[in-house]
């Protein structure tokens, strides 16, 4: 996740290189562009604020380059800032857009740039919304939409107790491509089993999921996830207890946020005692050791754990969203 600190670095010391340069020349991109679009991207024009529907669009789907198609934001990282420009919080790589000192009209900004083609885009400033703060401030005529189609993938990370029934639950969904275990949450690099579960690190046990939206929705996966383990107990998944074992789900947008929030507010009353998932800004996921992973359908026959409770989770499970399952 890019800072302000970052984009600082790029505007004084040099910008990431590109996945790809695109070049044309003045009149090239003259011939094939609109006066409008020639203006705003090429000779660093702005257009009237609210003069797009884009601003007000959250549709699930890309933003790429007007001028050389290269896709340069995710629709999860765009949020209304109210001021008339379509606004995102972060870039959809961190190479994607340059930055540049800007001192035109007497201001001092950084300008954003598409890093391929060198198409004006718009600005970024630093007080957008967290976790990493960034607005990046662009002209809709700088940007064409792609809708999503069916195989770009998305990914979700959830903690729900013990990782080996989560990942269990998770793998046998329509829609769901791959489950990771893993350690996400907490205060130090590439953590261990052995420290995460002395409870000291503040890491979750989680499941980064990767899934195809199309397939399966980021709501259906939120209510799956609240419905298959208990949210109601703090740090405590039955028997397993501990900080390690918290009902967690970690949002990448302002979008997912209040997204989760809506789900949360939704599957409440089905539910006896007040709900206490953590919904936290997603920082960092790393993948538990090999022997984690995959961990209920190598070991079902062998450790006990699985037959008392991994496999009354599953039944439930299978109850209740037979039709999503594989
Ligand atoms: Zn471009």
């Amino acid at each position: 996740m890019l800072t302000w600190l970052d984009i600082l670095r790029f505007a004084t010391s040099g910008n990431p290189s590109p996945d790809q340069k695109v070049k044309k020349s003045d009149d090239e991109w003259r011939e094939m562009l609109t006066e409008d679009q020639y203006y705003v991207t090429r000779k660093k024009g702005t257009e009237r604020p609210f003069s797009s529907d884009m601003c007000q669009s959250f549709e699930p789907g890309k933003y790429a380059c007007l001028c050389c198609k290269t896709p340069l934001f995710d629709s999860t990282q765009k949020f209304d800032s109210g001021t008339g420009w379509p606004s995102f919080t972060q870039p959809i790589k961190p190479n994607a857009v340059s930055y540049y000192k800007d001192h035109s009209h007497g201001m001092y900004r950084i300008e954003a740039l598409c890093n391929a083609c060198g198409a004006h885009l718009g600005h970024v400033f630093q007080d957008g919304p967290k976790p990493g703060g960034l607005r990046y401030c662009i002209n809709a005529v700088s940007l064409e939409k792609i809708i999503p189609v069916a195989g770009e993938k998305q990914t979700v990370v959830f903690g729900g107790g013990c990782f080996w029934c989560t990942e269990a639950i998770f793998q046998k969904l329509k829609g769901v491509e791959k489950v990771v275990s893993g350690y996400s949450g907490g205060s130090i690099k590439n953590p261990t089993y052995h420290e995460v579960t002395s409870g000291l690190t503040g890491h979750a046990e989680v499941v980064e999921i990767t899934y195809d939206p199309t397939i399966i929705s980021f709501e259906d996966l939120l209510r799956i996830h609240i419905t298959t383990h208990d949210p109601t107990t703090l740090n405590r998944q039955g028997a397993d207890r501990g900080t390690q074992y918290r009902s967690v789900i970690f949002y990448r947008s302002e979008k997912e946020k209040s997204i989760i929030e809506n789900v949360l507010d939704e599957v409440s009353p089905y539910f006896e005692n007040p709900i206490v998932t953590e919904v936290a800004p997603f920082e960092y996921f790393y993948s538990a050791e090999d022997y984690h992973q995959n961990y209920f359908e190598l070991n079902k026959n062998k450790n006990p754990y699985c037959s008392v409770v991994i496999e009354p989770k599953l039944k439930k499970f299978r109850e209740l969203y037979q039709e999503k399952m594989v």
